[in-house]
């Protein structure tokens, strides 16, 4: 038996959707990323959504529709995959790091502001674990020093903040579609935006910088004739791709429903063992749970995860504050410490939570967690 901390759920209907589009006109940008673009917006919120190949390059489009460039800081947390920071490394500026709160383990506004420079030019926040950060303070920095608003959302899909959906309510939000995450393409993601010209620009960078739209077109020469306006990418997904997504958006909320399921047995299962902290508790917030991590107090974080490992569950750690990279610390982050962030990641592992998780699978890792950390 292997137990993995995250895993998909793919069922006959979403094979048959697949499969109808195999045999279709379009394999790739046809009807199905517009349709998906569409179901995922009007449930998150947002008025316009770009689908793209996959969830780094939704942060890259929207890093570039921010006009984020040359001598920009960007401010975001160590705790987190490294393409929510290599996304400003792209477009050449500088990501920095702010601490994390050491309860919620979200980026801390406090930290924010103590980071902000005249170069600071936007901040991208991330909901880690799917537990939202606090958007009413990072909403109120931006305004007093004018920066843009980039939630990555990879692991938010279908949180709430505040009776609100992630994805409507800053200028972009990103998500990814890999399969560890609440739906998947296969590879795949998307940024969503309340903003026309935000929207015009990533899907310009969605596809070389090559324009059609005979409004934004400089001259024109025939019914062939194309631009290229700017450098932009090829990040376009399949409609193979996207016809996999609707039909996973059809579940999203049973896939929802089962994770917080799990992870409140998990709360349960752990509440009265000293030596594990569990994930804080937001009261207005709907955490959507893409990982459930737990601290392990008073005990080896390292002897506690292989003795999980050698049992087969497939236990994991998220992250490795980014900072600490071979790759940043010869670019100018030798000296770089969030004390927070370096706690948490001494202590964290995160234990296995997805649809298809069983009751027993559940059982057996809370049994042996509870009886390692005694
Ligand atoms: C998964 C993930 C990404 C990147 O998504 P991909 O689709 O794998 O490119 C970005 N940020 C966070 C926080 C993620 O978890």
């Amino acid at each position: 038996m292997y137990i993995p901390y995250g895993h998909q759920s793919i069922d006959n209907e979403d094979i048959q959707a697949v499969v109808e589009t195999l045999k279709s006109d379009f394999l790739t940008t046809g009807p199905k990323v517009a349709e998906f673009e569409k179901v995922v917006a009007s449930y998150v919120g947002a008025k316009y959504a770009v689908a793209v190949s996959n969830g780094t390059a939704a942060l890259h489009a929207a890093c570039y529709a921010a006009g984020i460039g040359k001598g920009d800081e960007v401010i975001t947390t160590p705790i987190t995959f490294a393409a929510s920071a290599n996304c400003a490394l792209y477009c050449g500026a500088k990501p920095v790091f702010a601490d994390i709160d050491a309860d919620t383990y979200n980026i801390d506004p406090e930290d924010i502001e103590r980071k902000i420079t005249k170069r600071t030019k936007a901040i991208i926040a991330v909901h880690f674990t799917g537990q939202p950060c606090d958007m009413d303070m990072i909403h109120k920095i931006a305004r007093n020093h004018n920066l843009v608003v980039i939630e990555d959302g990879a692991h938010a899909l279908g949180a709430d903040y505040k009776g609100k959906k992630i994805g409507s309510l800053s200028d972009m939000t990103t998500f990814s579609f890999h399969p560890v995450k609440h739906i998947t393409t296969g590879e795949g993601g998307m940024v969503v935006t309340n903003n026309k010209e935000l929207y015009n620009r990533l899907i310009l960078f969605r596809s070389h910088g090559i324009t059609r739209d005979a409004t934004l077109l400089s001259h024109n020469e025939g019914p062939w004739y194309y631009e290229q306006l700017d450098l932009g990418y090829n990040y376009r997904i399949t409609d193979i791709q996207c016809s996999l997504g609707i039909s996973q958006m059809k579940k999203l909320d049973k896939f929802l429903l089962r994770r917080r399921e799990v992870a409140k047995r998990y709360d349960n299962a752990f509440a009265d063992n000293k030596n594990i902290k569990i994930p804080y508790q937001l009261k207005e917030c709907n955490n959507s749970y893409h990982l459930y991590t737990i601290q392990v107090l008073n005990y080896d974080r390292r002897q506690v995860f292989d003795k999980l490992r050698s049992i087969g569950i497939g236990v994991n750690v998220h992250y490795i504050p980014i900072y600490k990279f071979p790759y940043y610390r010869d670019n100018g982050y030798k000296d770089i410490i969030c004390n927070n962030a370096e706690n948490y990641y001494e202590h964290c592992i995160s234990i296995p939570i997805f649809y298809g998780l069983t009751d027993k699978e559940q059982e057996f890792v809370i049994d042996n967690i509870n009886d390692l950390c005694r």
